[in-house]
């Protein structure tokens, strides 16, 4: 019963790739570097527009991270709509406010800046603000037929990628489960990946995130639907992240770790875009929207489990990813090599002193979460080896405090 379960889902991502294939994706224009957002705003300045909404949380606004972005709008005679409404996991009802913010005031662009909240929440209020429907109306896949406000992007923490994917996650506010909208019209125009918008980022916040793109990244090389190119994109991603990440959360002001965190985190993001992503993000994604817990951390978590699951099947590309970062596989079995990749990242892991199990979950939803989770992967993620809902639980189990 199980195999023919697994032949529909191979079919049905045979036809998600021929699909994504076909949907046009125009690259974001990215600005990288110091200072950079400054140059995305010289872009927006160019768009002979009249009103900006900028999509931020409160914590930055108050911060003055946004500060001299709004003054070089003004000194060039844009009014600032600032909506700082946006809080972790955004709901549909915050949405729904950063939507009616954008209409009564006749705002003609959005400006996100902020982490992965707010980028989505961004995105999503771009493209509600032109039509009558809600986040609930166009959660999915290639939902959305209406063209949004135009929308920019300026990430100030790297680990979503958000600045460069065609997705979005909002939290119900009925279910609390967490909708995901996949469109190329929620992809920005343009942005910018400016270090000095990222140093002054805690470093939990810093772990948390640099967890969440190597995870972006991982899953995307392990993907049935990689290629060259996202190769590439999640291979970089990977060596920096694995090279990098300590520096940043040990020295928070370390302005090359910062830049180098940022490229890295969008290259995950353009690499899992094409490739997807695969069961450590379905099992997190229940597990944060359940619990309320970061995703990043819940992804950092749930990796290595799923990793080892994976690890014969795709023992050739988790052993590629040993020798790509640098790992001692001289005279090693590929099996070996990816033990060797796993052990790293559970070292990682340790380094950045993220917790090894969920404490708050209970063995009493384990059923539900994993059923929620297989639901997720099997329509959307081209999984390198299928997991059975038994497996599953199983691997719920494992997460919980022994
Ligand atoms: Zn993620």
């Amino acid at each position: 019963m199980f195999f023919i379960q697994v032949c529909f889902y191979k079919i049905l991502m045979m036809g998600l790739k021929v699909a994504i294939k076909l949907i046009p994706q125009p690259q974001p224009v990215i600005f990288t570097g110091q200072h950079s957002s400054l140059a995305l705003v010289d872009l927006i300045i160019n768009q002979n527009i009249k009103r900006v909404l900028i999509v931020t949380d409160k914590v930055l606004y108050q911060l003055g991270i946004t500060d001299k972005i709004c003054q070089k709008l003004a000194e060039n005679h844009i009014e600032v709509i600032i909506f700082d409404q946006v809080t972790p996991d955004p709901s549909d009802l915050i949405i729904d406010q950063g939507i009616n913010m954008a209409k009564n005031n006749n705002c003609d662009l959005v400006l996100g800046i902020g982490g992965g909240s707010s980028l989505d929440a961004a995105k999503m209020i771009a493209v509600l603000a032109t039509t009558r429907k809600t986040v609930n109306n166009v959660a999915g896949l290639l939902k959305i037929k209406a063209q949004g406000l135009p929308l920019y992007l300026l990430p100030t923490t790297s680990g979503t990628g958000s600045e460069v994917t065609m997705a979005a996650v909002i939290t119900s506010s009925k279910s609390e489960e967490k909708l995901l909208v996949i469109s190329p019209k929620i992809l920005p125009i343009g942005t910018a990946l400016d270090p000095i918008l990222m140093q002054g980022m805690p470093a939990n916040i810093t772990a948390d995130t640099g967890f969440d793109a190597l995870t972006h990244a991982i899953e995307a090389y392990l993907s049935m639907h990689a290629n060259e190119q996202t190769n590439l994109y999640a291979l970089t991603a990977i060596k920096l992240i694995c090279k990098q990440l300590p520096i940043a959360y040990q020295e928070g002001n370390n302005i090359d770790a910062r830049e180098a965190l940022a490229v890295a985190s969008c290259y995950a993001g353009l690499a899992f875009t094409k490739a997807g992503l695969g069961y450590v993000h379905a099992i997190s994604h229940q597990i944060g929207a359940k619990y309320h817990l970061p995703h990043g951390m819940t992804n950092a978590i749930v990796l290595p489990h799923v990793l080892t699951f994976n690890k014969l099947s795709s023992c050739t590309r988790l052993a590629q990813l040993a020798k790509a970062i640098g790992l001692d596989t001289a005279n090693k079995s590929e099996l070996a090599m990816a033990d060797l990749f796993i052990e790293k990242i559970k070292k990682l892991q340790r380094t950045l002193n993220i917790e090894e199990t969920i404490t708050c979950l209970r063995v009493d939803d384990i059923d539900d979460l994993a059923k929620a989770a297989l639901k997720e992967a099997h329509y959307l993620y081209p999984v390198p080896q299928y997991l059975d809902l038994k497996q599953c639980k199983k691997l719920f189990q494992q997460l919980m405090p022994s």
